[in-house]
Formats: structure tokens, sequence, C-alpha cells
């Protein structure tokens, strides 16, 4: 059984295995209690679980909040960052802070008054790790794992496979993705990089390669990835790189073994890069 629980893991920097695990519970345990089929609704979980909520424009300040005052729990979302509540930004920044309130040292920090409200900017974008975790959680929520692995069941990986998972379940292509890579459905890899230095990446634990060409000092250049910073060049569709441009290869009949890259791309010279083998 050890053996094969190793084999469901995936690897990465974004947060470690055991924070990973136990995060990915907790939320499969929430989303199957308060929303037991198809896509999650944020709302109806904060409705249930005695959490009151508000939308409202707060200028830049923050995505969301969670506020603790006189026993009780507010969460605001701001419109003028995430548009209207039902975007996927929206969604996840709902679910993100309904994730401070559910991870128990999150939650008891503010109950204590050590942080009294919760700013947060969401989205993947926060080096801070309780920020991490809850974005985690927000994925895990609105992606919950045995619904994802049912709907990915012997299908092979294509871009087109995230985008129709990312319209089913209301997410955006980026947490998909990301959750897609931490399930391990099948071989990928997923970089986000920001201003041409790579922000973290994740893998499954059955990708082939796992160092990359410049480590996390800069995107490779001859990746899609590296043509946008580089010539600000932006591909609609899945592009062949070469095994070499992307990795430190050790062996040289491993230089020319092909994969697909599939840039999404951010508003702020961000982009995710998400990787598999042809
Ligand atoms: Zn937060």
């Amino acid at each position: 059984m050890k053996t094969r629980k190793m084999h469901n893991k995936s690897k990465g920097d974004f947060l470690t295995d055991f924070q990973k695990d136990n995060i990915e519970s907790l939320a499969e345990y929430v989303a199957d209690y308060y929303c037991p089929k198809g896509a999650v609704n944020p709302e109806i979980i904060a409705e249930q679980s005695k959490i009151s909520f508000s939308y409202g424009n707060y200028g830049d300040s923050f995505d969301g909040l969670l506020e603790h005052e006189y026993g009780k729990f507010h969460i605001y979302i701001n419109n003028d960052r995430l548009v209207h509540p039902y975007t996927e930004r929206a969604r996840f920044t709902f679910a993100h802070e309904i994730g401070h309130y559910y991870i128990d040292h999150h939650r008891n920090a503010l109950a204590q008054g050590l942080a009294p409200s919760h700013p947060s900017f969401t989205g993947f974008v926060s080096d801070n790790l309780v920020e991490r975790e809850a974005d985690f959680f927000a994925s895990c929520l609105l992606l919950p794992k045995n619904r994802f692995k049912q709907d990915c069941f012997r299908r092979k990986f294509e871009f087109k496979l995230i985008q129709e998972l990312s319209k089913k379940y209301q997410t955006s292509l980026t947490a998909t993705a990301l959750r897609y890579a931490t399930i391990g459905c099948s071989p990928i890899m997923v970089v986000y990089s920001v201003s041409n230095t790579i922000k973290w990446y994740w893998y499954t634990y059955d990708f082939p390669f796992w160092s990359l060409k410049h480590g996390k000092l800069r995107v490779p250049e001859d990746t899609a990835a590296g043509e946008y910073f580089s010539k600000g060049k932006e591909y609609t569709s899945s592009e062949i790189v070469f095994a070499d441009d992307w990795f430190n290869i050790k062996f040289e009949s491993d230089m020319s073994r092909q994969f697909f890259e599939h840039c999404v791309y951010g508003k702020q010279q961000n982009v995710l890069s998400i990787i598999w083998e042809k």
C-alpha cells in the first residue's frame, strides 16, 4: 500500500507533501459534506457554516478578507478586483477565505486576536505560507479529488481536458492545471513564471524530468514561456518543445524527447506553462 500511495503524490516547491495532504483531506471533506455533486458553491458552505458574507467595493486593498468579531466570522469579497460574485476569481477568493476559516491554525490565530482580520490577495501569487495554504485549500475545495479523478478516468492528457474541467467546476485554467498536477492522473508539469523568474513549479511523481534548466533563476529562452519574456510572443495552441529546452538532461538519448507546452498568459507578466510528453 505504501508504494502505491507514493505514486499518487506530486512534487514541487509550492507546499510540502505533509501540508498538502492535510489540507486536501480537509477540503475534500468540506466539499463532499456541503456540496456533494457538480460544481462547489462557496456561498452555500459559508451559509451552512454560519459565516456571514458580503460583496463590496474596496478599491485595491484586498481580494477577500475574513474578519473575526465578537465570536463571529464574516467574509468580504472585493468586487473592485474580482468584477462580480460569479467570476472564477471571486469564487476562488471566496473558497480561499473559507480555507482561512477551516484550517485550524488560521482560524485560531484570528479568534485569538493574533491577526484580527485577514486581507488576502489570492490566486497563487503570494510567497506567504498561510496564503499558499489557503490557495491550495481553495483549489482542493473547488476541484474535489474524487469527482476530478472520475472525470479524468482513461482520458489522455491534452489542454482541452483542462478547459473542460475548468468550465465544469468554474475554476481558472491555472487552478485547474495545478490541481491536475497535484492529483496526478497522468504525467504533467506546471511551471508558474512571473517577470522571467520561476515562482513555483509542480509535477506529478511520474513526470520524467525534475530539474529545470536554470533552476528558478530564469525561464529557459527556447521555450514558449521564454519567448513571451524575451519577445512578447503569445501562443494560442500547444507548442512542441524538446526535453533539452526546459530541463537538465543526464542522458544524451533523452535530449530529443518531445513535449507539448501550453501557455496560459496572465495580466501581470505572469505565465503558466503546462508541459506534457508528446
Ligand atoms: Zn488569505
